[in-house]
């Protein structure tokens, strides 16, 4: 098959053998289990915020778009209650917590007041939505699975497109109207800085990871009594396969295990600080929350044991002053792609959008924060200069979640196309 990538990762030592392995075998059902939680499926996302740099000039109707959404008194509600359906049932009625908080126990109450409470100690980053603003609501990741949604056509080429053209450092145009033949070489711009083809190679694992996800959960079958939803080894072809894609596919695979490698680096940098700073998975269920919180740790201590790390000392190495302006050009880019993700007209995908970006982000906090790591105090009287909110936490552990699974479906696409064969 023509989609094979194998051997030696360009600007580091490690090689997708190796990669596939320590995922599929080790890492990948560890990290199952722990998303599976109830720490890690809430996610606090605004998704009705206005595209900050165009009209959108369609409403995204597709019914496989539409997000559910999760109060947190709902999914606290059934959580904790005894009498789960009752309580369930009166959760349900409303949507916002004022009016539920009578019907929640005391020990609820303030596990809720709480875990925002913590959230509000963070130090930010990446573009986050206001947590307080009432549009702003819990998701429940496990009811809202990233797949195939029917979103493409201009609407879609157009958040690529600005994406690719104008954060990403990519020294070419796109004529109007869009045409996506025009996009861009996947292994990054010639002659630019490792840097810039990094940051180019991240964003372009990021885009075949969410294509990975929509052929492997493709919608195969839809009649009025059921939907299926599986493989689909053509669509999966046609954007990955060599000769169908003049060789842009397998580079597009290899930006995402670079793209792997990344956040897996940025796992194994924060551990200290799980470790020092006596992280609580908050959910108000103490046994669950150590439990969770040892599996989290195994998994950080696993990241770290990986044997080819990528090395990011190699990343603005140069001149001080030089590497420090290309960093904030770095961050800046990827704040607009963070505020781009308000453009994406279906609110599914925007959603997986957004977490992406914002797992990325805190990935690329962590990579460049390692002096306020490594200062961190030992004690837990002094405020770390370094800290991770909540929403960073959740959001950087699904987001390689999500990177880890298209390497796992991408043995599954591979045993595919050999029985297709
Ligand atoms: P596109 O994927 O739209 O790509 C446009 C052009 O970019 C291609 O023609 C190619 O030249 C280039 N390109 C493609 N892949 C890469 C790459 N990896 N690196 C560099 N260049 C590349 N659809 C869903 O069904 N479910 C989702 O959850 C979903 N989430 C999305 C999230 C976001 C943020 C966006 C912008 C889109 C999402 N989509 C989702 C839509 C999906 O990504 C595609 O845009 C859509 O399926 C149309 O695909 P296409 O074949 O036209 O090419």
């Amino acid at each position: 098959w023509s989609v094979a990538v194998t051997g030696n990762l360009d600007d580091c030592a490690c090689d997708v053998e190796t990669i596939d392995s320590f995922n599929n075998d080790q890492l990948f059902p560890k990290l199952q289990a722990l998303l599976e939680s109830d720490y890690f499926r809430f996610y606090k996302v605004t998704l009705n915020k206005p595209c900050p740099f165009w009209t959108s000039s369609s409403h995204c109707g597709l019914r496989d778009c539409a997000v559910k959404p999760c109060s947190p008194v709902i999914c606290v509600c059934v959580q904790y209650s005894a009498e789960a359906n009752e309580q369930q049932e009166e959760c349900e009625k409303t949507n916002h917590l004022g009016a539920v908080d009578v019907s929640l126990s005391e020990e609820t109450r303030e596990a809720l007041l709480d875990w925002s409470k913590y959230d509000d100690e963070a130090q930010r980053f990446c573009v986050v939505d206001d947590e307080d603003s009432p549009d702003s609501q819990y998701v429940d990741l496990l009811l809202n699975p990233e797949r195939f949604t029917g979103y493409k056509g201009p609407e879609a080429w157009q958040i690529w497109n600005s994406i690719y053209e104008e954060n990403c450092f990519k020294p070419y145009t796109v004529k109007r109207p869009l045409n996506p033949n025009s996009f861009p070489s996947s292994s990054g711009g010639e002659g630019q800085c490792v840097e810039k083809r990094a940051f180019y190679r991240l964003i372009s694992g990021l885009h075949a990871s969410i294509n990975i996800h929509l052929s492997a959960r493709y919608l195969l079958q839809d009649s009025w009594f059921q939907k299926k939803w599986g493989h689909n080894i053509s669509e999966f072809k046609v954007r990955f396969d060599s000769e169908l894609t003049a060789g842009e596919g397998p580079k597009r695979l290899r930006n995402l295990y670079f793209l792997y490698l990344i956040e897996l680096r940025a796992l194994a940098k924060a551990l200290p600080f799980f470790q020092q700073h006596g992280i609580r998975l908050y959910t108000g269920r103490p046994e669950e929350d150590q439990k969770h919180k040892e599996l989290l740790l195994e998994i950080l201590q696993l990241a770290k044991s990986f044997p080819l790390h990528f090395d990011e000392t190699s990343l603005f190495a140069g001149d001080e002053k030089e590497a420090a302006k290309l960093r904030e050009d770095i961050r800046l880019s990827f704040l607009n792609i963070s505020r781009i993700m308000d453009c994406v007209d279906c609110f599914k995908c925007r959603l997986w959008g957004k977490l992406q970006t914002q797992g990325l982000g805190t990935a690329l906090k962590i990579l460049f924060s390692e002096r306020q790591i490594k200062a961190l105090p030992v004690s837990s009287d002094h405020r770390p200069s370094f800290q991770l909110n909540r929403q960073e936490i959740v959001s950087l552990l699904n987001a390689f979640g999500r990177i880890s699974t298209s390497i796992r479906e991408l043995k599954n696409f591979r045993s595919l196309l050999a029985e297709d064969w």
